[in-house]
This record gives structure tokens, C-alpha cells and sequence, in this order.
């Protein structure tokens, strides 16, 4: 029997930890910041057959009131330290280092390729998983392979070897990463160009300046709650369906953009879910689109988001 490590706390209330800053607690949460920690935390998570949901920057989640009943894993801050990248622009990056960060980084090393991602919150690994993306670049664009763990590896195996995944096998799609389910992503490889500082520099101040103007940054959210249809826009179908600015509740289709569901203070879990069931609902019968969610939705039974 392997003893409880001490890293895993119980009861961790999980709104704080996200962007939107709502959600109840979690039966157990553990931070491992290194790859015994972590190890130590699988294992004891295996042995009691808990279910685990990782967490990254909790920047594209949605955490149910009730919390959740099984193990967090929040890989923010895990492995924070860089390694320095290839000559040839080949840089290994932790999954626990906020993208941003990275981005401005490579931006100041003369390192270009990344700079349309500035803006986007979240860890590499929750942006990797994601493909999150935006101006026309997404994060599977850059990467070569990522080093993940399988969540249904061998308790056995005491030397734990994570595997490394080539880009081509991931089937890196738009907000979608499907040879990455099951897994705990540790770090990925991305390819950068050499590219000049300041050039890439005053790129990033024009993408946030960009994204400061259309999007309301002021308030708590997950982002676009909705999956771009094709051809169109979720924002451009909610706001012709009348929903903009629609509040129920403490959340609010964001007056500003109508594809963020924005929590005015003291929005429940209940409250957001009720709103995107109501938009998919009206834009279907306005516009005949199925919107698709984006967002994750983390404690939730399955007859509760039926329809989201
Ligand atoms: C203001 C705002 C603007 C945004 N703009 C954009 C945008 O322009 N483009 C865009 O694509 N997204 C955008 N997002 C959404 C979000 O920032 C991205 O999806 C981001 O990549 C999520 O990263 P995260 O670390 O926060 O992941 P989380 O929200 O913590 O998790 C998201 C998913 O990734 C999984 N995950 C996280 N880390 C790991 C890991 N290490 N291993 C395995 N699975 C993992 C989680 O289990 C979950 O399924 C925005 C969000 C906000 C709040």
C-alpha cells in the first residue's frame, strides 16, 4: 500500500483557480511542481482508483457548484524552469509555464513564429491540448512532439517513462487534439524561425492592443464559449439571435462580445450553464446552427449538460 502523499489536499475549492472564478470544491487537488511529486500522485491516485481531471490555467473550463468529486491535478507551475532552445529554433517547454510568458520570451530571444498567440491565457500544456489559437496561428502549427503520460499506465512500472508523440500523430485540429485524450501532457517541442526582437515585440503590443478593443477583458470568463461555426461566427449568430447582453443571474453574454459569457460578479456555475443552453437554443431556432461548446465542463453529470 502506498501512503497518502502530502501533497494532495482535500476539499480545494476550485473557483479561484479558474478564469471564471466559479466552481465548488474538489474531493482531492494536488500541485506537484516536479516529476517525483507528481509521479508520488499518480500512483496514490491509481491505487484508489480515483478519477483525475487535470487543470491547467483553468482558463477554458467551467467547474460545477457542486466542485468535483475525484482528484484535480493542476499542472500550472509544474517543471517552471526553461531549458534554452536549439540553435536551429527546436525548444522543449514545460506544460506548466503559462503560454504567454513563453511567447514574450521567444519574442525577446529573436525567436518569431509564436507572437499571434499573445493574449491567450493558460499554460502550454492547456494550450497544447486546446490548439488553442488565434489570428490564423495555433499552437499545433509550432509543435514538433509532445511528452505526455498515459492516464492508464501501468502501476507496475515504477520507472515511469512518459512517451513522446510526433506532431503528426496528435491530429491537430481546430480547438481539438484528439491523440492527446488520456493523457497528462509534461511538456512539448515547438519549432520556432529566427526572427527579429523588436519586430516581434510590436507585434505583441498590436495584438493586445487588438484584443483590449473587441474583447471584455475586464470581467471574469472562459473566452469564446462556443466552437466557430463554419463560415460564420458565434458572436455575429448570438447577437442576431438578440442574446447580447442577455443577464440571467450573475452572467451576462458580454455586451461587447457576444460569444463570452462573462460572470458580473457572484455568477454560480448553474447560472452560466443556463445561459449557454439558452443561446444554442435560440440561435438553432433563429439561424438553424448548432452551436458547438468550446468550454470544459469540469463535475458535471452527463444529463446536466445535455444540450450545452
Ligand atoms: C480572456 C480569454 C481569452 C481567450 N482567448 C483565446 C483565444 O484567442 N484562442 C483560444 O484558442 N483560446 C482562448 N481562450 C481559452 C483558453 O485560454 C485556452 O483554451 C487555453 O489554451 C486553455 O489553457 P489552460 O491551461 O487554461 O487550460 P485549462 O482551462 O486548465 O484546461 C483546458 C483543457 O485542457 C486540459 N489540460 C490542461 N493542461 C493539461 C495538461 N498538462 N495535460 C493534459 N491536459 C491538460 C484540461 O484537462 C482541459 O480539458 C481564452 C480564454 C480567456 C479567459
Amino acid at each position: 500500500m502506498l501512503k497518502r502523499p502530502l501533497e494532495i489536499k482535500d476539499h480545494v475549492v476550485l473557483g479561484p483557480m479558474t478564469s471564471y472564478r466559479i466552481g465548488g470544491p474538489a474531493k482531492y487537488y494536488a500541485r506537484p511542481r516536479d516529476r517525483e511529486a507528481l509521479e508520488g500522485v499518480l500512483a496514490w491516485a491509481r491505487q484508489e482508483e480515483l478519477p483525475l481531471q487535470v487543470l491547467g490555467g483553468g482558463s477554458n473550463v467551467l467547474v460545477s457548484d457542486r466542485g468535483y468529486d475525484g482528484l484535480i491535478l493542476h499542472l500550472q507551475g509544474y517543471q517552471h524552469h526553461y531549458q534554452n532552445p536549439s540553435p536551429d529554433g527546436l525548444w522543449q517547454v514545460s506544460s506548466g509555464i503559462m503560454l504567454m510568458e513563453w511567447v514574450r520570451r521567444a519574442a525577446r530571444l529573436g525567436l518569431s513564429g509564436a507572437e499571434a498567440l499573445i493574449g491567450i491565457p493558460g499554460t502550454i500544456g492547456g494550450g497544447v491540448r486546446m490548439n488553442a489559437g488565434a489570428f490564423n496561428v495555433e499552437v499545433g502549427h509550432l509543435v514538433r512532439s509532445v511528452d505526455v503520460i498515459h492516464l492508464d499506465w501501468d502501476l507496475s512500472n515504477h520507472n515511469l517513462q512518459p512517451e513522446r508523440i510526433p506532431a503528426e500523430k496528435i491530429g491537430f485540429g481546430y480547438r481539438e487534439t484528439p491523440g492527446l485524450a488520456g493523457m497528462i501532457i509534461l511538456s512539448a517541442i515547438f519549432q520556432l524561425a529566427p526572427g527579429d526582437p523588436q519586430i516581434s515585440l510590436k507585434q505583441l503590443r498590436n495584438i493586445l492592443a487588438t484584443r483590449q478593443g473587441k474583447q471584455p477583458l475586464d470581467w471574469p470568463s472562459c473566452g469564446s464559449v462556443f466552437r466557430r461555426p463554419v463560415g460564420d461566427y458565434a458572436g455575429r449568430l448570438i447577437e442576431t439571435a438578440g442574446l447580447k447582453g442577455h443577464i440571467l443571474g450573475g452572467a451576462q453574454v458580454s455586451p461587447k462580445h457576444a460569444n463570452f459569457i462573462i460572470n458580473k460578479g457572484g455568477a454560480t456555475a448553474a447560472d452560466v450553464l443556463a445561459l449557454i443552453k439558452l443561446i444554442k437554443q435560440r440561435v438553432k431556432e433563429t439561424h438553424g446552427v448548432e452551436l458547438q461548446r468550446e468550454v470544459v465542463m469540469i463535475g458535471f453529470a452527463q444529463d446536466e449538460v445535455v444540450g450545452t
